[in-house]
């Protein structure tokens, strides 16, 4: 506990409340309790701190128990004048002090952080003059010295700088794509034009992510309004474009600061107006509002925040007078932290750049991938391609699905025949994975052909596990000859991955499989190698987290444990990312195994937590943990053994897990991997030995990595990397699950 000796964290959640919040408090509480401190909530926001009493509660390892599912924030926020007031912040500060509070952990946006800033600058002076008015003892003031502080971003918008993704930003645009789909179904069936004004007053994240993530036809942000004086003309020329071209709806996202290029606000009724009389199209308005507050946090907003409340109780414990202030977020798909007020400063810049018309500012401030983001979703909503450039050369890129079904393969689909379309190329459809390749099941893709693809679940080209034989490598050759293929972007798993790789080491046997080849990938298992995630991984924790809150709906009534097998063959992602996500208790994966000296501790502190009160039990093991202790052993030996004190149940999951419309996440994702393997053909198809490379996403950068190197990274019979970097996140999830587990 180097430099802040501190005694007791308190955690607030101020401003607007988010889903996810209570998952951080949750892991606050607990990362505060396992190292020995006293852990306390204060309700209300800084109104609990301000009025201090009952609104200030010491909390225990079970006030926060069975929270995580929760939306909202069962702390309570408020906005509070009071604190804005030197008074009101004294009052605060003897509040705390009187708890031997010094260390804070405030859940907020950019204002509550900006208030718990001032706070722990106005620190020392605020003890001075409590001391100097008798209000606390010199000795009191001196053991509370100094105010450790670190923020956590709540925000649904995604709007603050210092972190790629705020609490509750994932959660709604889980919100908003579930609205825009559930509209475009009856929108299509009635030839109608929806509009649909999404939060985010300076920040277009959710109107953008949600219009690449439904396939809108048009969006509007505050951060960069239409380039061209009258976007009336602009927005009608593009509906008017896409029903002429086949579509038979019109949907239109736009964040509630959205405005034209002089900074006149653009509104949904405009909207509706501009298209009504447009198009001539019966056109509804749909404001989302509330709603994306709403509901249930998605797995993201479950198990990220543990790890992000987890950080910033360990920023306590590091937190020196001298370091300044953090903020704890997440930065290349890791935990990172940054300076609180720089982050603060550099969030209210967006929103001057905006105010000042200054939109390319705005767009530079928001970063590149933002930009990136915005370019494909302009590229991807067009009604139609652009023209190929005269004399261009126009190649023939071949796309499958291979492995096993995941979530968001269509998705991924879509974007590589659209934007590789858009550059004036020609996109093959090879249908039904290699075997389909051999069979010779190819057929051009056409613009319209995807359309609606970005939502839907499973795989519409179809897929196939079977590796090809050697016959079938030599029909894939003739396959590519025939319809003159020049690249190859494989989406798929595993089996993808492994006849990818075959055709790389074959190329001094078939010249034909000299062209550029890419594996997106696909699989909900996340056992590929080269990517930290793997699309479709998403879907499925969600399907497991959904599932997971029913049945603990159902068992809270009665002392019940419930073992819950997920998939993920010997990969362990979903399973201890799923009881991270819902709080289980024990968690069992392949690459930890199982003993029988293992499962009679887990057991003997199950039967403890039970005879201690405990209601509900939760243990997930992953379907191929350990080909003795199965999930029917284990339930017949807890079964037995805990007789007395609790029963027990059995659930395996299934292919529920592998179903549904993929999530936002997914379909994001799969849209940025997808445009950059299409750039990625392109520019490979120029070169006289093309590369073989699988497409990851490693510490939140994209990387490419040579086929060649599959047999070095992955393990073949288990088929999973070798190095697997989330099983760093298993010490978080024993600190959150019973004591001594
Ligand atoms: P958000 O945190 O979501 O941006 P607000 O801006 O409304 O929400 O801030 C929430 C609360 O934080 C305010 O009601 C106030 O108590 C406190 N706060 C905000 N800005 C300041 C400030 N500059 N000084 C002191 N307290 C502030």
């Amino acid at each position: 506990m180097a430099g802040n000796q501190i005694k007791s964290v308190a955690v607030l959640t101020s401003g607007g409340d988010a889903q996810g919040m209570n998952a951080a408090l949750r892991a606050i509480v607990r990362t505060a309790l396992y190292h020995g401190l006293d852990a306390y909530a204060i309700y209300e926001g800084y109104q609990g701190m301000v009025d201090g009493g009952n609104l200030i509660r010491k909390m225990d390892w079970d006030s926060v128990g069975g929270i995580q599912h929760r939306g909202g924030t069962i702390i309570g926020t408020a906005r509070c004048a009071a604190f804005r007031t030197h008074e009101g912040r004294l009052k605060a500060a003897y509040n705390l002090v009187t708890h031997d509070i010094n260390a804070l952990v405030v859940i907020g946006g950019d204002g509550s952080l900006t208030g718990a800033n001032l706070f722990r600058q106005e620190w020392s002076q605020l003890l001075a003059e409590l001391v100097e008015q008798n209000e606390i003892t010199a000795e009191k003031a001196e053991a509370c010295a100094h105010l450790a502080i670190v923020g956590l971003v709540g925000s649904i918008d995604n709007d603050m700088a210092g972190t790629d993704m705020t609490i509750g930003a994932d959660t709604a645009l889980h919100r908003i794509a579930e609205a825009v789909d559930a509209i475009g179904s009856t929108a299509s069936s009635h030839q109608r034009a929806f509009v649909v004004e999404v939060m985010g007053r300076n920040c277009g994240y959710l109107a953008m992510m949600s219009a690449i993530a439904t396939g809108a036809d048009w969006f509007l942000i505050p951060e960069n309004p239409p380039d061209v004086d009258d976007w009336e003309a602009k927005l009608v020329e593009v509906l008017k474009a896409g029903r002429h071209a086949g579509n038979r709806d019109s949907m239109v996202i736009l964040a509630e600061g959205a405005r034209d290029r002089f900074g006149k606000p653009i509104t949904s009724e405009q909207v509706k107006t501009v298209i009504e009389k447009g198009l001539g199209d019966e056109t509804r308005i749909t404001i989302l509002g509330h709603v994306q507050r709403g509901g249930a946090p998605s797995a993201f907003d479950r198990y990220f925040t543990t790890l992000l409340g987890y950080a910033a109780v360990q920023e306590l414990l590091n937190a020196t007078p001298e370091r300044e202030a953090q903020v704890i977020g997440i930065r290349e798909n890791r935990v990172s932290s940054a300076p609180l007020m720089e982050s603060v400063k550099k969030t209210q810049a967006v929103a001057e750049a905006i105010a000042a018309h200054d939109y390319e500012r705005a767009m530079d401030l928001r970063g590149g991938s933002f930009k990136e983001s915005y370019r494909t979703a302009l590229t991807l909503m067009r009604a139609m391609p652009h023209e190929p450039e005269p004399g261009q050369r126009r190649l023939r890129l071949g796309v499958l699905n291979c492995g096993a079904p995941a979530a968001g393969m269509n998705t991924a689909v879509r974007a590589a025949v659209r934007l590789g379309t858009d550059k004036g190329h020609i996109m093959l459809g090879i249908r039904n994975g290699f075997p389909g390749m051999a069979a010779g099941q190819v057929q051009e893709m056409g613009w319209m052909s995807v359309a609606g693809w970005a939502t839907r679940g499973g795989s519409e080209l179809g897929t196939d596990r079977d590796m090809p034989t050697k016959a079938d490598l030599y029909r894939i050759a003739r396959t590519i000859e025939e319809h003159r293929i020049e690249g190859l972007l494989m989406i798929g798993g595993w089996a993808g991955y492994e006849a990818a790789y075959q055709l790389v080491k074959e190329r001094p046997n078939y010249p034909a499989f000299n062209i550029p080849i890419v594996c997106l990938p696909a699989a909900i298992d996340n056992n590929l190698p080269g990517s930290d995630l793997s699309v479709g991984a998403d879907t499925a924790l969600n399907n497991i987290v959904e599932a997971v809150d029913k049945i603990k709906q159902y068992a809270v009534a009665a002392q019940r444990c419930y073992v819950v097998e997920v998939m993920g063959r010997y990969c362990g992602y979903l399973a201890l990312m799923a009881g991270l996500a819902t709080g289980a208790e024990r968690v069992y994966i392949h690459e930890e195994g199982i003993t029988l000296a293992d499962l009679l501790a887990d057991l003997e502190l199950l039967k403890e937590g039970f005879r201690q009160g405990k209601r509900l039990g939760l243990v997930i093991r992953n379907e191929n943990a350990n080909p003795s202790y199965t999930t029917d052993v284990i339930c017949a030996l807890f079964g037995e053994e805990g007789r007395d004190v609790f029963d027990v149940r059995q659930n395996i999951l299934g292919h529920l897990q592998q179903g549904g419309d993929p999530t936002p996440f997914d379909r994001i994702q799969a849209t940025r991997l997808a445009a950059r393997c299409i750039e990625y053909l392109i520019a490979e198809a120029e070169k006289s030995e093309p590369a073989g490379v699988f497409i990851g996403l490693q510490s939140g950068k994209v990387t490419f990595t040579d086929l060649e190197d599959l047999p070095r990274l992955a393990d073949a019979v288990l088929q999973r990397p070798k190095t697997q970097k989330w099983l760093d996140l298993r010490p978080i999830a024993k600190i959150m699950s019973l004591p001594g587990l």
